[in-house]
């Protein structure tokens, strides 16, 4: 083959003569059947897989006829058998360069028709890309579905497109978006489902691709030539289509613009849906605003640093805040000059907290402090200066009642003591005149709180002075003596000797301790256990009564302080008249102090009594 110019190498293993032909080339490999190591047809294998355009002849010792039919492999073109004549190689070695030649140039048509057909699927991912891009970045849904649609048009080289929706009231298709139709068509274009090709798409939810030569009219209400209808999804359910056409030249849609084109319409469904989704999030929230501006409370939201994240009508009113003013973002405690609801918020933290606030102009608002997490706190304000009135109403007629009955009362009392006096009575009429009396000193001693009460609400006793609070308890104990040692109590007393004195009035002082301790023998079974502590914290004095008694239930705490109330595991007969409570509680707001009780229900109860040393005027 030299002589002929060719260029020979000569190898005699397969180790070698791959790296070879990877990196030198060959026009052609003539192979003989047995390699060192291994065989012509693992060499073949190795130029089908990685050279297919290089040709290969067999060089065998058998006669051709013996040859067996695995032989034929592809990339084999020939067979040379010895001996070997020259003429014949040279053939050969013709053939398998015309078979090269041949291979080569349909690799590279098929290479370029791969590479254009991939430059344009590039092209159709740019396209949509660019489009999803800026469909997403917009938010007013009628510029969404214009983009998409005018989209749509570009990447088919349509003459039109159109978004077709289905009108949930009549159940036909309008057009919500076109592009190169006139206005008017699309305002009045209208297409039902029934036998229209949208329609099949709707039903069926796959694409249709119409190529005919014959125009269609009756199934589009529009001569078209050809056309492309895509469903729109909507969590599965079709909602539409989106279409291109060409109505004045045969312009062919492809195959691949089907794709595309439901792409297209995948980005209107996510915005259709969205908006949806975000009328509705709007709808609720305007509601919600509509609630709150027009609610007869008034309403503040804070944020985590009391700054104003939200303030309703009521409450501009009731501070007189200027209507037109935005107070969004303004710290409260600089908006509200009220020095109540400035110290309240002082106060307010976690749990929720309410106070009683007074205007100026004589109304009483009851404001609620409410913790939200993550937002901040909710201040609400209700207007309670009508209950107010009306409880002092109450007030007064109940105190003005109580006094008149007093002196009746007394004249009862008098005169059935003088019964026994004024002649013999038998052992029943002095039965009846014993309980007579126990009953006429019951309702004395009732009408005696209620006038307390009143007096204390009323801010009657006014008068303040330096009250030793150990020495008032001792009294109280000495004047119960006879109530504790008829149920047997143990009584520990705990009391610093230097505790300083309370400013108060003693007489209320007294009577704060003597309910709290005879609630304490009275509500506790005999043999039970009772401590009375005081203890000094800072400027205060620190008071607890505690029982091993019946306890309180827990839905009851809430209310033992209020008028009359009276807990539920209390047995009928038990004595009491349900207002000591609210009597030691009105005493102790009277001397600026707190109170509040701990109990478990069933093993005992805390009362808790906090007293300023030196109140605030
Ligand atoms: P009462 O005249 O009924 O004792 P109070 O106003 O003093 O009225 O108390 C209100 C209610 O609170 C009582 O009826 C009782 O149910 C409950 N209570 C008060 N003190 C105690 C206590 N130490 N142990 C259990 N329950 C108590």
């Amino acid at each position: 083959m030299r002589p002929e110019g060719y260029q020979v190498t000569w190898v005699d293993n397969l180790h070698t003569a791959q790296p070879l032909i990877d990196e030198t080339g060959a026009d052609l490999v003539v192979v003989e059947e047995q390699l060192i190591d291994g065989s012509f047809r693992q060499l073949l294998e190795v130029l089908e897989r990685q050279h297919p355009t290089v040709p290969a002849v067999l060089f065998t010792n058998k006669a051709p006829d013996a040859l067996p039919k695995t032989f034929v492999r592809p990339g084999l073109i020939g067979v040379l058998t010895s001996p070997l004549r020259p003429e014949e190689v040279l053939d050969i070695v013709e053939v398998g360069l015309a078979h090269r030649q041949r291979w080569q140039a349909w690799a590279r048509t098929e290479s370029l028709r791969t590479t254009r057909s991939l430059r344009r699927q590039v092209d159709d991912l740019e396209a949509l890309a660019q489009v999803g891009q800026s469909v997403t970045a917009m938010l007013d849904l009628d510029r969404v579905l214009t983009a998409v649609v005018e989209a749509a048009v570009e990447l088919t080289g349509a003459e039109e497109g159109s978004l077709l929706l289905i009108d949930e009231a009549s159940g036909d298709l309008y057009m919500r978006a076109a592009r190169n139709f006139q206005d008017e068509f699309v305002q009045t274009f209208r297409l039902p489902v029934q036998d229209t090709l949208a329609g099949q798409v709707i039903q069926s939810g796959k694409p249709i691709l119409v190529d005919e030569k014959t125009p269609q009219k009756i199934k589009t209400s529009y001569l078209v030539h050809t056309l492309i209808y895509v469903p729109l999804k909507v969590h599965g359910r079709v909602i539409g289509v989106l279409g291109v056409d060409n109505r004045q030249s045969g312009h062919v849609f492809k195959e691949h613009h089907i794709p595309l084109l439901s792409a297209m319409a995948d980005y209107a469904a996510i915005a259709i849906d969205n908006a949806r989704l975000y009328s509705r999030t709007e709808i609720e929230r305007r509601k919600l605003e509509t609630i709150l501006t027009e609610i007869e409370d008034g309403v503040i939201v804070l944020d985590p640093h009391e700054q104003v994240i939200l303030i309703n009508h009521t409450a501009r009113l009731i501070f007189g805040l200027d209507e037109e003013d935005d107070l969004n973002g303004g710290p409260l405690r600089e908006l509200i000059q009220n020095r109540d609801l400035i110290n309240a918020l002082d106060q307010s933290g976690e749990t929720p907290y309410r106070i009683e606030i007074e205007l100026e102009e004589g109304r009483t608002f009851n404001v609620q402090f409410t913790p939200i997490p993550d937002v901040g706190q909710a201040v609400t304000m209700q207007d309670v200066t009508h209950f107010k009135e009306l409880d002092r109403i109450k007030s007064d007629f109940v105190s003005t009642v109580s006094h008149d009955l007093r002196s009746p009362l007394t004249a009862i009392l008098g005169y059935v003591e003088l019964i026994d006096r004024s002649g013999p009575t038998t052992a029943q009429q002095r039965e009846f005149i014993q309980r007579v009396q126990i009953s006429v000193k019951n309702i004395t001693e009732l009408i005696n709180n209620l006038l307390d009460l009143g007096r204390i609400e009323a801010g009657l006793d006014a008068q303040r002075e330096p009250v030793p609070v150990p020495a008032i308890v001792n009294y109280a104990i000495d004047g119960l003596q006879h109530q504790l040692s008829e149920k047997n109590h143990r009584l520990t007393v705990d009391m610093p000797e230097d505790l300083p004195p309370v400013r108060g009035n003693p007489i209320r002082i007294r009577q704060l301790f003597d309910n709290l301790i005879e609630n304490a023998i009275k509500y506790t079974p005999p043999e039970g256990e009772i401590r009375i502590q005081l203890q000094r914290e800072e400027d205060q004095v620190i008071a607890q009564v505690t029982d091993t008694g019946i306890g309180i239930p827990r839905a009851d705490q809430p209310y033992i302080f209020d008028k009359l109330y009276r807990a539920t595991n209390l047995d009928s007969d038990t004595p009491g008249t349900g207002l000591g409570l609210s009597i030691v509680k009105s005493i102790v707001e009277s001397h600026h102090g707190r109170i509040w009780v701990e109990s478990n229900p069933g093993k005992g109860s805390t009362f808790i009594v906090v007293l300023p040393i030196t109140p605030e005027a």
